[in-house]
């Protein structure tokens, strides 16, 4: 008769550990005394831990086998092997209970090979009732064993050299009845709020670098703040009140068992740590692929969207004191197409960006928005994490057809279409605000996005904009025409907004733009853009735009 071995693993250290491998030895040593066949078939958890809130539920563990035995896919009688009842499930009892009982009902002989007990179908009240006291035991257990650790975990702490190292945003005063372990939040908790807001307001860590060293903020070496430094301070959990405790081996720190919640006190709340976490990882899938100019005046809002007429992307180059958008295949001779002054851009924004259309796409969140936005942070982590996981098995089934694999592939890809679903509908949810205000803020964005300054102000205002801009647009194509004797006749821009493209074309002869004093440009809707307009048809569209701001 075939027997299944049930592994779990507590976390991934235990995992990597000789639990396994006692595990293996134990079970098989029970099929060789017993004549039975044991399937390399195994359950793993993954990684869960099997006392968390997470392994309750009917897919992990105990329920994997469950739900193996329901869909028909393992033929009964058969026998599942675990190394005694704790190794079942740690969750709660009503559910690891209800769990054994299903399992047997299926005919299949539950052995705990410490001890060599079985439960079979026929098992009588009593041997159930046993099997209920000893996972209530190991639940104790488990429960006391966390108490233990947390009061060993405060002991050391409190016990700790005063001169061992605490984040610098934390000092240490032994003494205080009210916090024995006697950390306290310095002056620098105001400057690790600062940095999380600038980054969470989406500045990278060089321009916070540049604007801490600008205003001399004292930093927690008193020399001047470097870009790494606050770069892996937006990483800390420590800020969170988290600590990791690691063990330290030849100067590599090697993290040991879970992390610590509630550890020190917090510097931040976990929703703006959240919120710039997730930033952090958006910006590493976007900017991978390719530098598109200067990141420090962060002037180029089109660093994401923005795109020359051949594809490539267009980058900000200062020519003579003034912007331009130049095609980065312009550099090596692979585009012919001329730099576009950015002022015909800037234009383009206070004509069009502002109106209706594009609206809805950048309204000033208010309070139930930002509510609505802690929510969609939160899911989108997860979704991050949900996507990691998801990667990690799709590499173990190249080598590794088990079917429980793909089982838990196929959920874990059904719940990460669910979560997207939900983060839709939250955005969808979001109110559209106040209208007038956010006309008037955005226009205010706008005028400090291009003004000549480079203070946190204007580069908080380019950052904004430039987000507003990629969540409005899926792509951003600018380009110029230009006359026989090289100067530009007219600008075109197509962009791609709610999967369509809408295109637009300048009215007037950008050379204008050298004299603005003389005339203005105006950007006309077109259907056809790279068809020349007649005189009148030229006129008609004057008019139409001409109450335009
Ligand atoms: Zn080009």
């Amino acid at each position: 008769m075939l027997a299944y071995s049930y592994k779990r693993f507590s976390s991934k250290h235990q995992a990597q550990g000789h639990s396994i491998e006692r595990q293996t030895k134990l079970a098989e040593d029970y099929c060789k005394s017993n004549s039975l066949e044991l399937s390399t078939l195994s359950f793993e958890d993954l990684g869960v831990s099997a006392w968390t809130e997470a392994n309750t539920k009917e897919d992990a563990g105990l329920g994997q086998f469950l739900s193996v035995l329901e869909s028909g896919a393992i033929k009964t009688p058969c026998y599942l092997l675990v190394e005694s009842l704790d190794r079942l499930s740690r969750a709660k009892i009503k559910v690891a209970m209800n769990q054994l009982w299903r399992i047997t009902d299926y005919d299949v002989v539950v052995v705990t090979l410490l001890d060599q007990k079985t439960y079979t179908k026929d098992m009588d009240f009593t041997d159930f009732l046993m099997a209920g006291l000893i996972m209530e035991r190991s639940h104790e257990e488990s429960q006391t064993k966390s108490k233990r650790l947390k009061a060993a975990w405060a002991k050391k702490r409190s016990n700790q050299d005063m001169h061992s190292k605490a984040p610098f945003w934390l000092d240490r005063i032994k003494g205080d009845p009210d916090r024995p372990d006697g950390y306290y939040l310095n002056k620098h908790q105001a400057t690790v709020q600062r940095v999380f807001e600038m980054a969470s307001d989406g500045l990278g860590h060089y321009t916070i670098t540049g604007i801490l060293n600008k205003e001399q903020v004292p930093s927690p070496t008193a020399r001047d703040w470097n870009g790494s430094s606050v770069s892996k301070l937006l990483r800390y959990r420590q800020v969170i009140g988290e600590y990791q405790p690691c063990t330290v081996e030849n100067k590599v720190a090697t993290p040991i068992g879970d992390t610590i919640k509630d550890y020190y006190p917090s510097a931040i709340s976990k929703e703006l740590f959240n919120k710039v976490q997730l930033g952090i990882n958006q910006r590493l899938k976007k900017y991978k692929t390719h530098t598109g100019g200067s990141t420090t005046t962060h002037r180029n809002v089109l660093r994401d969207v923005g795109r020359c007429s051949c594809g490539k992307y267009l980058s900000l180059v200062k020519k003579r004191q003034r912007y331009y958008l130049q095609c980065i295949g312009s550099r090596s001779g692979l585009c012919s197409i001329r730099a576009i002054q950015m002022d015909a851009f800037e234009k383009f924004l206070r004509q069009y960006f502002m109106s209706p259309i594009f609206h809805n796409h950048w309204v000033s969140a208010d309070k139930a928005n930002a509510d609505i936005d802690i929510k969609i942070n939160k899911l989108k982590l997860e979704q991050d994490e949900s996507n990691k996981a998801l990667r990690g098995l799709l590499s173990v089934i190249e080598t590794n057809s088990n079917p429980l694999i793909l089982q838990k592939v196929s959920e874990l890809s059904e719940r990460i279409t669910e979560r997207s679903k939900t983060i839709a509908e939250l955005e969808e949810s979001k109110g559209t605000g106040n209208k007038q205000q956010s006309l008037y803020e955005t226009s205010k964005l706008i005028d400090l996005a291009y003004a000549i300054e480079d203070e946190p102000e204007n580069l908080t205002a380019r950052v904004k904009l430039k987000q507003l801009l990629n969540a409005t647009f899926d792509y951003f194509e600018m380009t110029r025409v230009d006359s026989d004797n090289g100067k530009a006749l007219y600008y075109f821009i197509e962009l791609g907004f709610n999967g369509k493209p809408l295109k637009y074309k300048s009215i007037d002869a950008p050379t204008a733009l050298q004299n603005a004093n003389k005339r203005e440009i105006w950007f006309a809707w077109s259907d056809k853009p790279r068809i020349k307009l007649t005189e009148e048809q030229k006129r008609a569209v004057i008019e139409q735009f001409r109450y335009y701001p």
